[in-house]
């Protein structure tokens, strides 16, 4: 029978870098089973935003070192992931949410995040396109930015592949041999493949792949909608990404014009995977209505994709207590392309020397959802 060291399951971004990590410290042979292709799930769809201004700390120590590798990513991987580092300016019209943000701010500054508040007059500086009438202020972090996550992925599967790494595509895993508490084997259409440890990297189908090991991991599928407009020159592309936290709509330039999207929050749980028009109405009456200038853009596309939510809008990332040899990665909610290098290497070293030390992610462990120990992150876009 065919056997690995290490079976990750997915590739997208925190397969391919976890993968990578592994291989990097020569953890023996690792197989990648994708069931798809390589950065084609959650992955691809992201807006490929990257940002420090978290209200947790793991989330703020997990953006610091992954921007250690967004950063140098020519450097290290070879590829341009297209990093521009205009910032992410966050606009708050609720008294709860400045409060809020101020003590995350008070966080962030003193781990080290360049991030300052943002009375109106500056907003209108840094991002002359909004409205201002009704704002009571906000944060700017210069610092944060958008790539691209299909070019990062690719950068990571390729460096995992020149260590060693097998990738195999179109290969879902369909199962797991488990005898007693102990993982044996991950099955696949295409055999069986035992392993000494399997990751579940699924994103969005990890509940899914949960359940074909008799778990219930907490993380629920949510559809989400992005848009681009058609070149757009009325707008200078070097404003931030721009939130705007009441209703989370969001955007930000992308090649020759913008992308923009908002969550919808009645939205049901679900893998509908099309454009809602009316959604798409709505969220194009809501950036005209931020910022009027909008109304002269056009809509050249739209498309869906999942977000991975669970209980707390926290990760699940070690070992998973009740199955000897499972671990998971996974349940990022929205906000997991940009944690993908950090947990990579904090993955790594949690499965060969049994502790992270690059970031302490303990707080993150599967377990806290049994024990009822959340830890919830404000900053969700
Ligand atoms: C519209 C939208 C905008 C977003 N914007 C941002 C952003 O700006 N910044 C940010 O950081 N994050 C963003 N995200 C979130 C981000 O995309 C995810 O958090 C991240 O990509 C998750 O990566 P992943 O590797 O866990 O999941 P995925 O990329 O989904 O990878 C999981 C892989 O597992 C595979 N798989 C599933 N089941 C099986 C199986 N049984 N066997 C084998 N393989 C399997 C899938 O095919 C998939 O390729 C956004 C998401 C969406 C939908």
């Amino acid at each position: 029978m065919e056997r690995a060291d290490f079976v990750i399951i997915g590739a997208g971004i925190m397969g391919c870098s976890v993968a990578y990590h592994l291989a990097e410290r020569r953890a023996g042979r690792i197989v990648v089973l994708e069931r798809d292709e390589i950065a084609r799930g959650a992955t691809a769809d992201a807006a490929g935003g990257i940002r420090l201004q978290f209200s947790t700390e793991t989330n703020i120590r997990l953006s610091l070192l992954s921007f250690e590798y967004w950063e140098h990513f020519t450097e290290r991987f070879g590829v341009d992931i297209g990093l521009h580092q205009y910032g992410y300016l966050f606009l708050l019209t609720r008294p709860e949410d400045v409060s809020a943000f101020r003590a995350s701010l008070a966080l962030q500054t003193s781990l080290g995040v360049p991030a300052r508040w943002v009375e109106p007059q500056e907003i209108a500086e840094l991002q002359p396109a909004v409205r201002t009438d009704d704002l009571l202020g906000g944060t700017f972090c210069p610092r944060d930015g958008w790539c691209d996550p299909y070019t990062a992925t690719m950068g990571f599967a390729t460096a995992a592949r020149e260590l060693g790494v097998e990738f195999r595509e179109h290969c879902p895993v369909t199962g797991f041999r488990i005898v007693g508490d102990r993982l044996q084997a991950v099955l696949t259409p295409e055999g069986e493949i035992a392993c000494g440890t399997a990751i579940i990297c699924a994103g969005p189908y990890t509940g899914e792949v949960g359940k074909l090991a008799g778990l219930e991991l907490p993380v629920v599928p949510y559809r989400r909608m992005s848009f681009v407009t058609e070149p757009f020159e009325l707008v200078p592309k070097t404003v931030p990404m721009t939130i705007e936290f009441e209703s989370s709509l969001y955007f930000h330039p992308e090649g020759e014009g913008f992308l923009f999207g908002m969550s919808n929050p009645n939205e049901p749980p679900g893998f509908h995977k099309t454009v809602d028009p009316e959604w798409m109405t709505r969220t194009v009456e809501a950036l005209c209505r931020r910022a009027p200038v909008f109304e002269q853009a056009r809509i050249r596309r739209g498309w869906a994709g999942f977000y991975e939510v669970t209980p707390d809008a926290n990760p699940l990332i070690g070992r998973i207590e009740e199955i000897d040899g499972l671990a998971v990665a996974a349940g990022f909610s929205g906000h997991g392309f940009m944690h993908g290098p950090a947990v990579g290497r904090c993955m790594a070293e949690l499965l060969l020397d049994g502790v992270a030390t690059s970031v302490d992610i303990r707080a993150f462990s599967p377990a806290r959802f049994r024990r009822g120990q959340l830890i919830q992150e404000r900053n969700v876009i």
